[in-house]
C-alpha cells in the first residue's frame, strides 16, 4: 500500500470537477408528471383524467366538464357510485362548489353518474357482450 496515489485533497478536487455531460444529455425514463386531483367525497387522490370534474357555471347551475377546462369553480368526483350518491344526497358537492344544488341539478348529475363506466362495470359489460356474441 505504498502506491504513489495523488494527495487526498487533489483526489477530492478531481471528484468535484467531474464533468456533468454524461447523464445530463441522456433522456432518462423519467415518468411524465400526471396531475392529481382529489375526490371531494372519499378524498382519494387520482389522476385528473380518472375523476369527473363538475364546474359551477352559474347560480345553482352545475355542469359535468369532461374537458376539465371550463371556467368556474370546480370539484372532482371519482367514479365510485357511492361517492356520487353521497355528494348528491348531502351538501358535500354543494359546499365544494360553494353553491346550492337544486333538485334538477342533482337529478341531472345522478343520471350522469349512472352512465359512468366503472372498471368493474365495463368489464362486466364486455363479458356480457362476449357471451352474447
Ligand atoms: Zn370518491
Amino acid at each position: 500500500m505504498t502506491s504513489p496515489s495523488p494527495s487526498p485533497s487533489q483526489a477530492r478536487a478531481q471528484a468535484a470537477a467531474k464533468p456533468k455531460g454524461g447523464s445530463g444529455t441522456k433522456k432518462g425514463p423519467r415518468p411524465k408528471h400526471v396531475p392529481q386531483r382529489m375526490c371531494v367525497v372519499c378524498r382519494d387522490h387520482a389522476a385528473k383524467r380518472a375523476l369527473t370534474r363538475l364546474v359551477r357555471v352559474g347560480d345553482g347551475q352545475v355542469e359535468v366538464d369532461p374537458s376539465g377546462r371550463k371556467n368556474g369553480r370546480g370539484a372532482y368526483l371519482c367514479a365510485r357510485p357511492e361517492c356520487w350518491e353521497r355528494a348528491l344526497k348531502g351538501e358535500l358537492l354543494a359546499k365544494a362548489l360553494n353553491t346550492t344544488l337544486p333538485t334538477a341539478v342533482r337529478d341531472h348529475l345522478r343520471d350522469h353518474a349512472a352512465t359512468l363506466a366503472t372498471p368493474e362495470g365495463a368489464a362486466a359489460e364486455a363479458a356480457a357482450a362476449k357471451e352474447n356474441a
